[in-house]
């Protein structure tokens, strides 16, 4: 299994350990600000199964000087794999600046060819206009939860869908509807653990994997197999 969106530098070093040690599962840390870049370089270099993707947050917005640790390290470290999770909050201050600093970013997946991983909340508008002016990068849709318009002006583009734990909450219905006009070959799976899930990190993962598989009909085998190998594509692995 494949959690292609996990702050595993936020988590404590028990839970941490246990993660780390489970089979058969693979892991993309996502940065958020400079202390969790350095750290994911780190764990990306001890670990084989983990692989990191460094951005700045949009909480982090002020923290420009990380976007030059992140253009260094990856440059240095193959297994840094993605820019992010940067993107766009309307929940957080000063929107100028997060459309400056996202920017940045989308630029820097440009140069690299690296895909992109987007956070989204409540900016669809502003997002799809960003990735109008920059439509060569691929980019990876953190939590998803949007709806089917929403998923069609998003797969004009090079898009891939993350998703979560919205899909077993209870108002998860447009989502539903919205996986009805997704390509099974653009879904990822993906916890966004700890923030998601704490106590339970264990089977966070095995949980969406259930209720992904419930929704789109296929048993869990079959949705494991076809997001693994959407992982590797998305990631070029
Ligand atoms: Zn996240």
């Amino acid at each position: 299994m494949f959690d292609t969106h996990i702050h595993l530098t936020e988590i404590e070093h028990e839970k941490l350990l246990k993660l780390l040690l489970r089979p058969d599962f693979r892991y993309i840390s996502c940065g958020t600000d400079k202390k969790s870049i350095m750290a994911i370089n780190e764990l990306t270099a001890k670990y084989e199964h983990v692989y990191g993707a460094l951005g700045i947050h949009p909480s982090y917005a002020d923290d420009a000087e990380a976007l030059d640790s992140i253009k260094e390290l990856i440059r240095n470290n193959s297994k840094l794999i993605a820019i992010g999770e940067a993107g766009l909050d309307a929940r957080y201050a000063d929107m100028d600046r997060q459309i400056h600093i996202f920017e940045q970013q989308i630029i820097l997946a440009e140069e690299t060819g690296l895909p992109i991983i987007v956070h989204n909340v409540r900016t669809t508008d502003r997002l799809i206009t960003l990735i109008e002016r920059h439509p060569s990068p691929r980019y990876i849709i953190h939590g998803f939860s949007g709806s089917v318009e929403t998923a069609k002006r998003l797969l004009l583009f090079d898009t891939y869908f993350g998703i979560g734990r919205t899909v077993t909450y209870g108002d998860a219905r447009r989502l539903r509807s919205a996986l009805s006009v997704i390509p099974q070959d653009r879904l990822l799976i993906e916890t966004d653990d700890p923030y998601m899930d704490r106590e339970d990190m264990e089977n966070d993962l095995r949980k969406v994997l259930k209720d992904l598989a419930d929704i789109v009909g296929k048993d869990q085998e079959e949705v494991e197999y076809i997001t693994d190998r959407n992982a590797e594509e998305a990631f070029s692995l």
